[in-house]
């Protein structure tokens, strides 16, 4: 038997009805709001340890089912008790890592200009006696925590934030403008959540000291650079990462926030996100004077051609089954109304998750490159050239780690809220980069909801996806999935060390 408490108040989304003393609390303090929440106690079967039991098809005497009963029980009252030390710690420090969240949300850095947010990382972790490499890749910070023989786990969080202007309007918004690396003077806000995920590094990080009996192995805490331009997880890698005294994971696992409601997860199975290249094309031409065209090579109609012939790439060379995205993002040439321009580049960025998709898209677009060129005249020489800028594989998640840590996590979070069915992303991520093809490492990366369940109920209303989205500037995350997060983390992590 198992015992399942659940709250029926307001905040059920959140946890059990053991919790509701402590979120309560968190909610008066945090919210002022004192919601009244009455809790019913709920007994019911395990089916799953029975289901066991009949498979094996044990002959068991009234004193071994008994014996087994006693292990069984005695298992899971200590696994009980230390998923509620985990809530406990998560709750009891719930404030300060609120006011901390705040403090970074109010102090976005652009990625590999992150000296604040790393500088707190690294204090942190050392004050609680990690070992603490700084300065990899630049800002990145590993913290380096030996706790006997067991696997090594690698948590990683990403500190940069989005040259977006922040419009939430929250007490604690974002007022800062950065300048760029080249030298343009832009807003900046935490639009995707990193700021959470480095309250969530740190408050695990503490959290993982003081249940040290709990685990045995050696925990790399991870705080990475410039995850928005794809390249801080290479940057840690090619900074001699592994030769700097960081071994290789055994497991690499994180966090990210998503704008579905606080108290629901994703964690898919195998691929989650998608490869990603960035790349320029320019194309060159003879410049001249607007009214006399017939004397140059217009490289503007040139790209233009270009812009929509990409486009036939998706829709005519790749199979309908195979996702794949091709945007261009920007288009810079010219500058006056009445003069041909030399030459104009053309911004692109593509989503794919096969190399066969991938050499399609990249050898359609040269096709198309020369195929331009060819029509207008020029000399190869004269021929447009790629400038390949960035690059990203798909982002897999291992199906059996990420099984794991669902079947743990329904401890936290309610199992219909654990969302494992869905279609991987578009999107992309560099969190596998870390450690890309070096065939030991499995991977599991969470998506935790930060949304508040009334806005997202209300969207939902609406007709739309969610209330806001990432990149946006009204993108918010609910202070309540602070604690929750580093809960889920914590969790997630004392699975994965069991073996
Ligand atoms: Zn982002
Ligand atoms: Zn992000």
């Amino acid at each position: 038997m198992r015992l399942v408490k659940r709250c029926s108040c307001l905040m059920d989304y959140l946890m059990p009805a053991k919790r509701c003393g402590l979120y309560q609390s968190f909610e008066k303090q945090m919210f002022g709001n004192n919601k009244n929440c009455t809790f019913k106690i709920q007994y019911r079967a395990a089916p799953a340890d029975l289901s066991l039991l009949n498979k094996q098809n044990i002959k068991m005497t009234n004193k071994t089912f008994l014996s087994l009963a006693v292990i069984l029980l005695t298992v899971n009252c200590l696994q009980a008790q230390v998923s509620k030390q985990v809530h406990q710690m998560a709750y009891a420090d719930s404030f300060r890592m609120v006011e901390l969240y705040k403090d970074l949300h109010q102090n976005p850095e652009l990625g590999f200009m992150e000296l604040r947010t790393s500088g707190i990382v690294a204090t942190e972790l050392k004050a609680l006696g990690y070992e603490v490499i700084t300065g990899i890749g630049k800002t990145g910070v590993v913290g380096i925590l030996k706790n006997g023989n067991g696997p090594v786990l690698m948590y990683r969080a990403d500190m940069d934030c989005n040259s977006v202007k922040e419009i939430t309007g929250l007490p604690y918004a974002s007022t800062k403008t950065m300048k760029k690396d080249d030298g343009t003077e832009v807003p900046v806000m935490h639009a995707c959540g990193h700021d959470a995920h480095i309250t969530w590094l740190l408050q695990v990080a503490k959290m993982m000291v003081k249940l040290k009996s709990e685990w045995k192995g050696t925990l790399l805490m991870l705080a990475q650079p410039a995850e928005e331009p794809m390249t801080g997880a290479k940057a840690m890698v090619n900074d001699k990462m592994y030769e700097k005294g960081v071994p290789v994971p055994d497991y690499l696992f994180g966090l990210h926030t998503t704008p579905i409601a606080t108290g629901s997860i994703k964690n898919g199975y195998g691929e989650r996100a998608a490869g990603s290249d960035q790349l320029d094309v320019t194309f060159y031409g003879i410049g001249g004077h607007g009214s006399t065209p017939e004397l140059t090579k217009d490289p503007v109609v040139m790209a233009s051609n270009a812009v929509m012939q990409y486009q036939t790439i998706i829709s005519r060379s790749i199979a309908a089954q195979d996702a794949a995205v091709l945007t261009v993002g920007a288009i810079h040439g010219g500058g006056d109304n009445n003069v041909i321009p030399t030459s104009v580049v053309v911004k692109l960025n593509l989503r794919w998750f096969t190399e066969k998709t991938r050499n399609i898209l990249l050898d359609g677009i040269k096709q198309i490159n020369e195929g331009i060129a060819v029509a207008n005249g020029l000399s190869k020489e004269m021929y447009p050239t790629i400038l390949m800028k960035g690059n990203v594989y798909p982002q897999v998640n291992d199906t059996a780690v990420a099984n794991r840590v669902n079947k743990a996590l329904a401890t936290v979070i309610a199992p219909e809220k654990i969302i494992s069915n869905t279609l991987p992303i578009m999107g992309s991520e560099d969190f596998n980069h870390l450690v890309l093809g070096n065939g030991k490492t499995v991977c599991d990366y969470v998506w935790v909801g930060t949304a508040h369940p009334d806005l997202y109920a209300k969207a939902l209303s609406e007709g739309k996806r969610a209330p806001f989205y990432n990149h946006n500037g009204n993108y918010q995350v609910d202070l309540a999935a602070i604690p929750l997060g580093a809960e889920i983390a914590v969790t997630a992590l004392l699975e994965l060390f069991k073996k």
